[in-house]
């Protein structure tokens, strides 16, 4: 794409500066509304403390920030675009489905893969709804272990939708699989894979994996720290000092995965683990993740090779 579409208008790859790659304002399970026992979704705070959060990333030297939540786990590109405004960061926001297990699959899985590019395309170029706003990056999803027929019919959808529309594609993985196998379905698509980034590779600790993956010339996403409970970021950052150790900072990217509002009821994590998210919020990496990789002697061009420059060139 020439130009980057944000929630509030376009950008070029040059103005997108420090980017977080992957943080969600939002998300909300198909079916959320229909829990009329849950706590009402309370659109005013939600609003205020996402505006107060993103204040909090630019003065930590944040710039840009994608959130690539699917379109079928409680997206909402005008609430999005409210807060961008407010907040004065632009916001990047995704078409595409999520895995079929947590996903709102019963409409797409009777679809073909060319009617689901279609979809995806439209929301690229003409708009996402009657909102006027046009998604910028393609997302897609594939569960632990396996990719389902479904999945693969997204993965070739965000494909062609990508070749059609020049929108980049991220991605989900589940506990650090899959990520070579969506590859290759992107590969045998015709995509160019340095405008891919495998979501959440950070969930393996198995350096061979992200080697396989970034020998291709994929992007990967180091971009679920905090989410110790999951895979503990001391695996995380030793994967990724090896990896910057040895020359790979030109494609990974660095994210949290942070959610930071549950449409209907959220996570109900047991409460032994409530000390394994205690860092799962957006400015961890800006202020543990990057300190943590100065005290080892990466250098500041490794890093800002992972916020700044890999998202221009994912981008452009
Ligand atoms: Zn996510």
């Amino acid at each position: 794409m020439k130009s980057i579409n944000t929630v509030t208008g376009t950008i070029t790859a040059e103005q997108l500066g420090t980017t977080l790659m992957h943080e969600h304002l939002l998300i909300g399970w198909a079916g959320w509304e229909l829990d009329c026992a849950a706590p009402k979704f309370e659109r005013k705070t939600a609003f205020k403390n996402a505006v107060d959060r993103l204040k909090e990333l630019k003065d930590l030297g944040l710039k840009s920030f994608v959130d690539p939540c699917p379109m079928d786990i409680g997206r909402d590109v005008n609430f999005m675009a409210e807060v961008s405004q407010a907040s004065g960061v632009p916001i990047v926001c995704a078409t595409g489905l999520y895995k079929e297990e947590l996903g709102n699959t019963a409409y797409f899985k009777q679809r073909s893969v060319d009617e689901i590019a279609e979809v995806y395309s439209s929301e690229i170029t003409r708009g996402i709804g009657n909102t006027g706003i046009k998604a910028g990056i393609i997302k897609c999803a594939t569960g632990k272990g396996q990719i389902t027929p479904y999945e693969e019919n997204c993965l070739r959808a965000a494909a062609r939708a990508h070749i059609r529309t020049g929108a980049p594609i991220t991605t989900h993985t589940e506990d650090g699989t899959m990520g070579r196998e969506q590859l290759d379905i992107f590969a045998s698509e015709g995509v160019d894979l340095s405008h891919v980034i495998i979501g959440h590779s950070c969930g393996s600790a198995d350096l061979r994996y992200h080697t396989d993956m970034l020998d291709r010339g994929c992007f990967i996403g180091f971009d679920r720290f905090g989410l110790d409970f999951l895979h503990p970021d001391k695996l995380r950052l030793a994967a990724l000092i090896g990896l910057l150790g040895v020359g790979y900072e030109k494609q990974i990217v660095l994210s949290h995965d942070s959610v930071w509002c549950w449409l209907g009821r959220g996570l109900d994590l047991p409460p032994e683990t409530a000390k394994l998210v205690e860092n799962w919020k957006p400015s961890h990496v800006f202020q543990d993740i990057l300190p943590a990789l100065r005290r080892v002697g990466v250098e500041e061009e490794k890093i800002r090779a992972m916020l700044v420059e890999n998202p221009r060139r994912y981008f452009s």
